[in-house]
């Protein structure tokens, strides 16, 4: 972690230090030598070294090699910063005495930690004349002799040896040449703790991303899909700015080492567009909606520039529209945020890292800003902590659109419920009323309209019953048969619904007389009535009988004419006899009517068991 401490400390500072201007300072004529074998010299380099910028016209511009600057050309002190300039077509001479104060042959490396260079030629001349090595972004990679994303230049210096090292830099882009001096085993144990630290960064991104596209496969979810493609494409715009695209990707393609760089950067504004515009639900045909169809429009736009344009002018313009659609997203997301749509917070929280980290880049591709080492793990953490909130506010969204779905199912199941509740109430009333209806039905079916009593049906039912119980229980069953004398004359003489009101008046005497509960009593024919008097033997049968038709033939009934009639009627009653069926006992009854009225009626006979 200490590595990235000191440089963070460094980056501080140096944003402290805004403005710094190594051009302006008064310059010293000489460059004092540098002692490689000092930590504390080697730590203050750039007290060391000189630089001359040449524009164009100056005959240093011309010169290829360090013979060919002129004697008299203006060294510059760098004072002890960081040479740092913003776009510039000069030609920059770096200069470094360096001189082995040991007595052992030694080697340290000259680093130049930045990789986004053109061209970078470095002399080292010495005891062994001078050679050179040519390189930067418009050569091969493997140009630099050491594979490795900055610039490294092995020196070796034997005792008390000193050397000269010139470097010649140009570049179309932000010219930075950020120095240092290192012995092999500080560059490796730096070198290896920074791969550890990418290594974490890019994976966590190109993990990220993976899973995000997964999501996109198995959900169908737009925004899943601008998430990956927005992490895979800024993760692949800081890896071109690492130089590690260079190294890695196109080592070879030395035209497309710099176009790479806006033309990731227009990838990476078109993902973040999209990706915003789907993440933040902007509602079709709105103005922020309007905003983002332009923007995506534009970005689509600087993909072709990019191609289109030389390479300082297209890194200037597309950083400008990066950092308008940044603001404007920003701006957008706390639209949305205060429209209450609650993702919208993260996302705004995680786009506020973005619009520093974009801010930073900006000074630095502007020259404003010259240790890229700090600004480069800045930017990590900046898109780091931005990808995590991203992906959090992804959760929060998904957490929303799952409250959402409960809610949804929870009104529907409530819904149901209810409607179950409604019609099972409706369901029930509806059984009840056709069982009133049907128990209706039973009873008119069971009853006989005329006088309320039971009717033939019912007798039918419940004859074999009466007879199965008494045979089993060997209580006595008695039937009685009824029937009405000379009714057809009362018709005949007073009228049928004179008629009428007799069988009711009938009918009430028999309720009257049939008191007990099991008896029943039965209309089954015009004038024809039968009681049931389970549980009576033909004694009681013939005395309730004899009541009844002295209860008839004593109760006098008044015509419509005025005269008042009595009816009388003669009865036939029969007991169970052992192995008898209810066909049998209803015949015998039958024939004690009929022998009743034989005998001159308003009488009750008894049928006698027959003797088999
Ligand atoms: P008997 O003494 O031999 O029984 O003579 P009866 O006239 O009563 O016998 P019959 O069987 O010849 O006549 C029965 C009459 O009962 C015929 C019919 O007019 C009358 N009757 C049957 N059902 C009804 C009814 O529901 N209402 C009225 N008003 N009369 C009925
Ligand atoms: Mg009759
Ligand atoms: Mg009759």
């Amino acid at each position: 972690m200490l590595p990235y401490l000191r440089c963070l400390v460094s980056f501080v500072a140096l944003l402290l230090a805004t403005g710094v201007a190594v051009a302006d300072r008064p310059a010293p004529d000489r460059c004092p030598t540098l002692d490689a074998s000092s930590p504390q010299q080697r730590a203050s380099l750039m007290e060391h070294v000189c630089y001359l910028s040449a524009p164009p016209g100056e005959p240093a511009h011309e010169a290829r090699t360090p013979d060919e600057l002129p004697a008299d050309a203006g060294w510059q002190s760098a004072n002890g910063h960081d040479l740092v300039f913003s776009h510039t077509d000069a030609v920059y001479w770096v200069r470094l005495n360096v001189r082995n104060s040991g007595d052992t042959r030694q080697l340290w490396y000259l680093k130049l930690n930045y990789p986004l260079l053109d061209e970078v030629t470095f002399w080292h001349s010495g005891n062994d004349g001078a050679a050179a090595i040519t390189t930067g972004d418009q050569s091969p990679f493997m140009s630099r002799g050491i594979d490795y994303r900055y610039f490294l230049l092995p020196v070796t210096l034997g005792g008390n040896e000193s050397q000269t090292i010139t470097l010649r830099i140009h570049s179309s882009g932000a010219l930075n040449v950020p120095l240092s001096l290192e012995t092999p085993e500080a560059a490796i144990a730096q070198s290896n703790h920074l791969t550890l630290l990418h290594g974490l960064f890019y994976g966590a991104l190109l993990v990220f991303a993976a899973f995000n596209l997964l999501l996109f496969f198995s959900s169908g979810t737009a925004y899943y899909f601008y998430n990956a493609f927005y992490m895979a494409s800024l993760g692949l715009f800081l890896f071109a700015m690492g130089g590690f695209a260079n190294q890695y990707f196109w080592p070879d393609s030395t035209g497309f080492a710099n176009t790479s760089i806006p033309l990731l950067m227009a990838v990476s504004s078109l993902a973040m567009t999209l990706f915003g515009r789907s993440f933040l639900e902007i509602p079709p045909d709105s103005r922020a909606d309007a905003v983002l169809r332009g923007l995506t429009v534009t970005s689509l736009g600087l993909l072709a520039l990019a191609f289109l344009l030389p390479y300082n002018k297209s890194i200037v313009l597309i950083t400008s529209v990066a950092l308008v659609i940044i603001g404007s997203l920003f701006v957008i997301g706390l639209i949305r945020w205060r429209q209450g749509y609650m993702p919208a917070k993260w996302y705004v929280m995680a786009w506020s890292g973005m619009l520093v980290g974009a801010f930073v880049y900006a000074l630095a591709a502007f020259g404003y800003l010259a240790d890229f080492l700090a600004r480069e793990i800045f930017m990590q953490v900046a898109v780091g902590a931005q990808v995590i909130l991203l992906n959090y506010a992804m959760v929060q969204r998904w957490r929303l659109l799952n409250q959402k779905l409960l809610d949804v199912e929870q009104n529907a199941r409530t819904n149901l419920e209810l409607k179950v509740h409604e019609r099972t109430a409706q369901l029930r009333n509806t059984m009840r009323e056709l069982e009133r209806a049907n128990r209706q039905l039973a009873t008119l079916s069971l009853n006989d309209a005329l006088t309320g009593l039971h009717n033939r049906r019912h007798l039918d039912n419940l004859l074999p019953e009466l007879c199965a119980e008494s045979r089993r229980s060997g209580q006595p069953l008695t039937i009685a048969l009824l029937d009405a004398d000379h009714f057809k004359a009362v018709n005949d003489d007073w009228g049928h619904d004179f008629g009428d009101q007799c069988l009711q008046h009938i009918a009430d005497i028999l309720r009257r007389h049939v008191k007990r509960p099991r008896d029943v009593a039965i209309r089954f024919g015009g004038e024809e009535f039968a009681i049931l008097l389970p549980g009576t033997g033909a004694a009681g049968a013939r005395r309730l009988c004899e009541q009844i038709l002295e209860d008839l033939a004593s109760t006098r009934l008044t015509t419509i004419n005025g005269e008042t009639v009595s009816l009388t009627m003669s009865a036939g009653t029969a007991t169970l006899a052992p192995g008898e069926d209810e066909k049998e006992l209803f015949r015998r009854a039958d024939e004690a009517l009929y022998t009743a009225k034989a005998a001159g009626r308003n009488r009750v006979d008894q049928s006698e068991p027959e003797l088999s």
